[in-house]
């Protein structure tokens, strides 16, 4: 014990040997002092032992009781079946996989005392595996008294193993605590505790922890280490931020002119916010460092135009500018608007896509590789290895939030050569609450659209029960017949592409039915990129008049004459994707309108999100009460958001800090630099760098 130090590497502990060390360096554990920071997930109550009469599906309960009866039955394989009582009620215990040895052991007359996922089974309540213990007597009281740490679980290591290697690391730890790293003057100010004691808390919280407090992750020993969390997440965005200022770019000081006659040339007036947010780009374009730059506009505020203005820039000053959307569909209408824009000027746009046939793609790979397209539009297909731009100097990315850091980073860093980097531009309709947009977009710059182009009118929306479908059929009916164009979208099936695609088909059939005299199209995912493209160019052009689609058209899509939105199932959305679908109309001059469908019963939040949607048409205002409905993961983008996991910090329940840290980490960098590197290892280890990919 003599020799272990909080620096040692894991192999010093007992109990750990190399193999098991590399098991763990999986959890970014390589140091002792690491497994202080190895911060349980979530609690488990084992404090209480539950009566079976109060059990609750869902939960996660510890249950004593005696076996009354056990014996297997065959359900397409064996199920070993342990019926148990505590006089209050009587559940089973249910397991796939078991032993003889474990069969005969469980004797009616012996008690079982055991801890799992309380579900509804067909004859009451069961648990599916649960830990257990068998006793000869009937155990009445829970046998700990505090909360139980849940680690992060990785292959091959067992939640025991994880609780005893941190033992071993706390114990260490009261020797010689942690240093602290934060300025005394701000954990003074806040009035937190140190760190050594924040540290044990979390992990062997003890039995007079307040449970809720524990349980929610708002106790104060949590937020002192929720605030360190952030700050770490926080420099390093900085850090990056400052290592682009330290990188080279082309200056785009050229083509001014080319840039004012096409504004010129517009059809229509750019609002004051697009060029306010266009001489911010022009700015940093004629810098030697690459533009990190966010744009944030409502859905309709124009981002288009922004980003064509930036790629003709680009392409005037001879380099090429890609831009990368995340759906086909939007990609498309990105290719025909810029096509049209760009005629004039003989600039064609390159196309570049996953689904392309192999053809066009060698056609399109060649003239990106030898610069003769200036102008490169497509899909994910941008960042894939095995090919090279020719010179690529501005990189633009729509609907950002789709996408993760790390794929913006890989489209970057495509585009690296010796001239230098690219500028990078990303554009988003997802306008995200000030605090959380600290923690999330550190490391760029932001100007935001707040203003939408004239005579907009709000998109009145109401919200109907499912059984008044026909009612909002032949609403569409009458709405086509005085020439205006709709979107009828379907349900959100989460489970399967293939349903999706299943429910459109279903939906389309019935509206073809339904109205009779009117041109239906239908858009769906597993449809091939040509016949999409087809029926997107129909619908654009005012053939098709109700456009059946899944929620593929969700961003971007822009067809100024569309003014009804019809969504079923609105109850399964998210608040930010319904105001997303319903930023599809609302684009021309004629007022327009929304229908949600619902089914019933409508659940508390659900009725929320509905009530907001019809209260108002601004997308801040519905961000941040998305934030409160569902967390940062959602508003950011529904799958991985780019944003790193954070081991106990939570965006939503946290946000509140993020000015504290802000001011914070000005004070550490200025006062005592070396502190931040520091910061950054502890909590984000080797992925501190994390974002350069
Ligand atoms: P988003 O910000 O959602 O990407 P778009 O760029 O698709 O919005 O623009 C929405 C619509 O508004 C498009 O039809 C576009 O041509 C039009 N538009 C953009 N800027 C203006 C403007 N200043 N005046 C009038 N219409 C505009
Ligand atoms: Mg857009």
């Amino acid at each position: 014990m003599q020799s272990l130090q909080s620096d040692s590497p894991l192999t010093a502990l007992k109990g750990v040997g190399p193999a098991l060390a590399k098991k763990l360096e999986k959890l970014n554990l390589k140091r002792v002092d690491d497994l202080l920071f190895l911060l349980p997930l979530r609690y488990e109550d084992r404090t209480q032992l539950v009566k079976v009469g109060a059990l609750e599906a869902g939960a996660r309960c510890l249950v004593s009781g005696e076996i009354l009866l056990a014996n297997t039955v065959f359900r397409g394989r064996r199920n070993l079946l342990v019926r148990i009582g505590d006089g209050s009620g009587q559940m089973t215990l249910r397991f796939f996989h078991f032993s003889r040895q474990q069969q005969v052991q469980f004797q009616p007359n012996s008690h079982v005392i055991c801890f799992g996922e309380v579900r509804k089974g067909q004859s009451g309540f069961e648990m599916i595996h649960p830990e257990y213990r068998i006793t000869q007597e009937r155990q009445d009281t829970a046998t700990t008294d505090s909360l139980t740490p849940i680690y992060p679980a990785t292959e091959g290591v067992q939640q025991g193993r994880l609780r005893n290697l941190t033992d071993q690391a706390l114990r260490l730890m009261h020797a010689k605590p942690p240093k602290e790293l934060l300025p005394r003057k701000v954990t003074k100010r806040i009035g937190m505790p140190s760190l050594a004691d924040a540290i044990n808390y979390i992990h062997r919280p003890p039995p007079d922890a307040d449970v809720q407090q524990m349980l929610s992750g708002t106790h104060p020993f949590q937020r002192r280490l929720v605030f360190e969390e952030l700050l770490a997440h926080y420099l390093s965005l900085r850090n990056l931020r400052a290592l682009t200022a330290t990188e080279n770019a082309i200056a785009l000081t050229n083509g001014n002119e080319d840039v004012s006659s096409f504004v010129n040339e517009l059809p229509f007036k750019l609002t004051n916010a697009q060029d306010r947010v266009i001489s911010d780009i022009l700015l940093d374009l004629a810098e030697p460092h690459p533009m990190m730059r966010l744009i944030q506009g409502d859905v309709g505020s124009g981002k288009t135009i922004v980003a064509a203005v930036a790629c003709l820039k680009a392409i005037a000053c001879g380099v090429q500018a890609a831009i990368m959307a995340p759906t086909e569909i939007l990609a498309e209408q990105h290719w025909r608007s810029f096509s049209d824009w760009f005629r004039p000027l003989k600039i064609t746009p390159a196309w570049l896509s996953g689904n392309q046939r192999a053809a066009p793609r060698r056609e399109s790979l060649q003239s990106i590789a030898d610069g003769s397209a200036q102008l490169i539009i497509g899909t994910h297909a941008l960042f894939q290895k095995g090919f090279n731009f020719y010179r690529l100097g501005l990189v633009i990315i729509d609907e950002q939030h789709r996408f993760g850091v790390h794929q913006r980073m890989a489209l970057r860093d495509k585009g690296i050569s010796e001239s230098g980097h690219p500028h990078q531009l990303v554009m988003t309709a997802t306008p995200i609450p000030r605090t959380l947009a600290m923690a999330a977009y550190a490391d760029l710059d932001t100007s935001i659209i707040d203003e939408l182009p004239p005579k907009r009118q709000p998109v009145s929306t109401v919200a109907v029960p499912e059984t008044r479908r026909s009612e909002v059929v032949e609403r569409v009916r009458s709405s086509c017949a005085f020439g205006h164009q709709a979107y009828w979208v379907c349900p959100l099936i989460e489970e399967s592409e293939a349903l999706n695609c299943q429910a459109a088909e279903a939906s389309y059939q019935m509206l073809t039915e339904a109205l009779p005299n009117l041109r239906v199209g239908l858009v769906h995912g597993r449809m091939r990129p040509a016949e999409k493209e087809r029926v997107m160019k129909a619908f654009k052009k005012g053939l098709i008049k109700l456009l059946v689609a899944t929620t593929i058209i969700e961003v971007g899509v822009d067809v100024p004459n569309a003014n009804l939105m019809i969504i079923e199932n609105a109850e399964r959305m998210g608040l930010s994707q319904l105001h997303q679908l319903r930023g599809r109309v609302g684009r021309g001059e004629a007022k327009s309108h929304c229908v949600l469908i619902y089914k019933l019963p409508l659940g508390h939040i659900a009725k929320e999100r509905l009530t907001v949607l019809r209260d108002t048409n601004d997308g801040f205002i519905v961000a941040q009460r998305d934030l409160e409905l569902r967390g940062p993961g959602e508003l950011l983008g529904a799958k991985q958001t780019g944003l790193p996991d954070y081991r106990i910090a939570n965006l939503v329940r946290d946000a509140d800090l993020m000015p504290q840290v802000q001011i914070c980490a000005e004070a550490i960098l200025k006062e005592t630099e070396n502190h931040a590197a520091a910061i950054m290892r502890r909590w984000l280890g080797d992925a501190s760098r994390y974002g350069k990919v």
